[in-house]
């Protein structure tokens, strides 16, 4: 890691980082899922040379001063060890701050903002988000639900997953549907005709690896 591609609240948290020319903000630690392949469960921090630990839940402000010139990146995308959309009231400020400057917005989601909140947040996306990457992860719950061990209290996530991908294409111009290839059990091409029948695109990602 560099002094130029990560960029940090404190000497100790990367709140923004550089990938694939792309700027990636860590706005939340907090999870809806529990996954078992995630390396936070499995005792690290760190996502291709980052760590992405949080000590504290930055603010609209460090956000901002951390990306700095948004017209060097592709896009900016909203994708920690957390699931953004646990912050959707600062993820939809800085979204508006951020297209105001002229960047293109992805935001990687468990897909769970509407189990979340008890209510469709999918129209709040509209002309704020460009791409939403939605992790599947599955071809059935119980596939899911083994890898992914949703949270006490969001009974049916996966079903709820997968309407919110329905849901959002009304609101967000690309919406992909993620799985990760050699998963024990994931049945890829079965998640990508899921995918198909739901009208959104898919992606297969390998472990471990930010896309
Ligand atoms: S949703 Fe992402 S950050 Fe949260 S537990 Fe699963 S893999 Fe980890």
């Amino acid at each position: 890691m560099t002094d130029s591609d990560a960029f940090q609240a404190s000497s100790e948290e990367v709140i923004a980082y550089e990938l694939h020319g792309n700027c990636y903000l860590n706005i939340t630690d907090r999870c809806t899922l529990r996954c078992a392949f995630c390396p936070k469960f499995n005792k690290t921090f760190e996502v291709q040379g980052y760590d992405l630990r949080l000590k504290h839940s930055p603010d609209f402000e460090q956000v901002v001063v951390a990306v700095g010139d948004v017209s060097r990146y592709r896009e900016i995308v909203f994708c920690g060890l957390g699931e953004p959309t646990q912050r959707l009231a600062l993820l939809l400020q800085l979204a508006q701050h951020f297209k105001l400057k002229g960047a293109t917005i992805r935001v990687n989601s468990d897909g769970l903002a509407n189990l979340l909140y008890g209510r469709d947040v999918t129209p709040e996306l509209s002309g704020l988000v460009d791409a939403l990457s939605i992790s599947m992860n599955a071809q059935n719950e119980a596939v899911y639900n083994h890898h992914c061990r949703p949270k006490q209290g969001y009974p049916g996530a996966y079903q709820a997953m997968l309407e919110f991908a329905s849901k959002a294409k009304a609101f967000v111009p690309s919406v992909t549907l993620t799985a990760i290839d050699g998963l024990e059990g994931v049945d890829v091409e079965a998640c990508r005709e899921i995918a198909a029948d739901l009208g959104v695109q898919f992606r297969g990602r390998e472990l471990d690896v930010v896309g």
